[in-house]
């Protein structure tokens, strides 16, 4: 009888949470800006996982380099395994991977802000600079970092990457960042911002218009019930100092 591994569906799951970490991944930057930007009150433990796999390539593959294809695909998830030595086990692993995933994305919100605060973003975690010494005899530099610096390391490359193309959106109560475009002033992260900005900028203008009109269908309303000599009293409005006294 062949051996079976000890826990197939749990590679499997892995697998398919890989597979579509891998398509995420096509796009890095944005994936990442709506990592930043999501709303992690309530998901599900599916949601989590298909943030958590995304995070783990940013660590084991920092450069996006992995083509995606099935063969690939199947050496990736032991691959994974195998570097993950237990001194250097990712935070992503451990028992509590859904707050880990929100930790991870708290350093990422408060790190972007920062930077637009004028202030670094660090990851806080330390690198330590060593050597090894090769069979030939020559002497060569090694990092120890753990798992969390590497990601961070990628996450650095990402925005440095960005530069002057990532923002915060400028619609009030967005606060999104996202990535502008190659070429042009954006300042809101969809067209739903803009649109809501354009229409609270038409309202703010057109204010008292609006008011006209309203009030014109109200007295057209009470002259087609009661009849056109009707007079219609206009309240005046209660100012916020006179409705408490
Ligand atoms: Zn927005």
């Amino acid at each position: 009888m062949k051996k079976r591994s000890k826990n197939p569906t749990r590679s499997r799951t892995d697998q398919l949470a890989l597979a579509r970490a891998l398509v995420a991944m096509r796009d890095r930057v944005k994936w990442l800006l709506d990592f930043a930007s999501r709303d992690l009150s309530s998901v599900t433990e599916e949601e989590i996982d298909a943030i958590r796999w995304p995070l783990l390539t940013f660590i084991y593959w920092p450069n996006g380099e992995l083509e995606e294809s099935a063969s690939e695909l199947r050496a990736v998830v032991p691959a994974i395994y195998e570097q993950e030595q237990p001194s250097r086990r990712s935070p992503l692993h451990g028992p509590s991977p859904e707050s880990e995933v929100r930790r991870i994305q708290n350093l990422l919100r408060e790190g972007m802000a920062a930077l637009f605060r004028g202030r670094a973003f660090l990851s806080g975690k330390k690198v330590h600079p060593g050597v090894r010494r090769n069979r030939d005899g020559s002497i060569v530099p090694v990092t120890l970092e753990s798992e969390e610096a590497r990601l961070f390391g990628s996450i650095f490359q990402i925005l440095m990457g960005l530069g002057p193309r990532l923002r915060v959106c400028n619609a009030p109560g967005c606060g999104r960042f996202f990535a502008a475009n190659r070429r042009g002033q954006q300042l809101y992260c969809r067209s739903a911002c803009a649109q809501r900005v354009r229409s609270a900028r038409f309202y703010a203008a057109h204010h008292d218009d609006v008011r006209a009109h309203s009030r014109a269908r109200y007295e057209g309303r009470v002259r087609r019930q009661l009849g056109s000599r009707v007079r219609i009293q206009r309240h005046p409005r209660k100012s916020p100092a006179s409705r408490t006294r």
